[in-house]
């Protein structure tokens, strides 16, 4: 009889490489599945989108802490309560402002009594990725913008700066960035009037995406998944201190539009070389944070030239 010797090394390395590999399906999967538990349940739509989306923050910051992406990158760039703030000010009122927006036209829309365009009859998932499509096909020239257009650089700088990604960067958004970006992700989707549960679907999938993203976990995805939606790998390439590498990878959800557009970037192994912002001039603490990029913007938009030069595009 033939002795079996285990090779527990080689084992561990199969187990290892395939957990990299499951993170983020899994935890695709799982949102997925509480989204539609809650969405049977009847839960107002932004309560589901907060639950499913806190819940995998939640779960990414005990991975990030237990198997990090790069160990550098687990200090937090400065006081968490900072971060905390402006996830609670600037997001929410981004968020607020947009939503607001959102449901004067909506009335608007109901007022003008049109019937929906919306394909309602088509399979859920279907409508799914036709609201992500559509929501990306507007985020993604506001993302683009706020890279080129000199004067909303300091806004979007916010989210770039810092030298270490890590889950509490999801939330770190001025509220002149993230609101235009909220109002045009569901803009198409009000103007279509498509229904709740959709919107409820594309918010919560857009969301989980932004925690995968950001979030210091060590996980692998298939090049063919990097070319077809922004996956960790993706994006932090879009987080990159190297200028040609961070003015590229400007979707959020799917690559489409960067892919028709010439902006897409294969990612690559292991990864930027550094993330942040050369010559950053983000000022220290929250207050300064929030009320700086005004200033800049205000000088920016009396210089000259609007666009701005290829070597100082996001790096001022
Ligand atoms: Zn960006």
């Amino acid at each position: 009889m033939v002795p079996i010797r285990l090779d527990l090394t080689a084992m561990r390395n199969v187990v290892v490489h395939l957990i990299d590999h499951l993170v983020v399906p899994g935890l695709l999967v799982c949102g997925g599945i509480a989204t539609h538990l809650l969405v049977v349940a009847g839960l107002a739509p932004w309560l589901i989108s907060a639950l499913v989306v806190g819940a995998v923050a939640v779960v990414a910051a005990v991975v990030e802490r237990a198997r990090p992406e790069r160990a550098e990158h687990r200090p937090l760039d400065q006081p968490l309560w900072i971060e905390a703030a402006h996830f609670l000010f600037n997001y929410h009122l981004g968020y607020a402002l947009a939503f607001g927006v959102c449901a004067l036209i909506a009335l608007g829309v109901a007022a003008g009594g049109l019937a929906s365009p919306w394909p309602a009859r088509w399979p859920l998932a279907l409508q799914v990725l036709l609201a992500v499509t559509l929501a990306e096909g507007c985020s993604y020239w506001q993302h683009r913008l706020f890279h080129r257009v000199r004067w909303l650089w300091p806004f979007h700088a916010l989210h770039h700066s810092g030298s270490r990604l890590n889950v509490v960067r999801t939330g770190r958004f001025h509220f002149v960035d993230i609101g235009p970006g909220a109002l045009l992700l569901f803009l198409p989707l009000v103007l279509l009037q498509a229904p709740a549960v959709v919107v409820t679907w594309t918010a919560t999938l857009a969301g989980i995406l932004g925690v995968l993203q950001h979030a210091n976990m060590r996980v692998r995805t298939p090049r063919w998944l990097d070319g077809l939606m922004c996956t960790p790998a993706v994006h932090r390439f879009h987080h990159s201190a190297r200028e040609r590498e961070s003015n590229a990878n400007f979707g959020t959800t799917v690559m489409l539009f960067d892919r028709l557009f010439g902006s897409y970037r294969p990612p690559h192994a292991p990864g930027p070389d550094a993330v942040g912002i050369v010559d950053d001039a983000t000022p220290a603490g929250f207050l300064p944070q929030t009320i700086a990029p005004f200033r800049r913007a205000r000088r920016d938009a009396g210089s000259r030239s609007q666009a701005m030069p290829a070597r100082s595009a996001r790096g001022s």
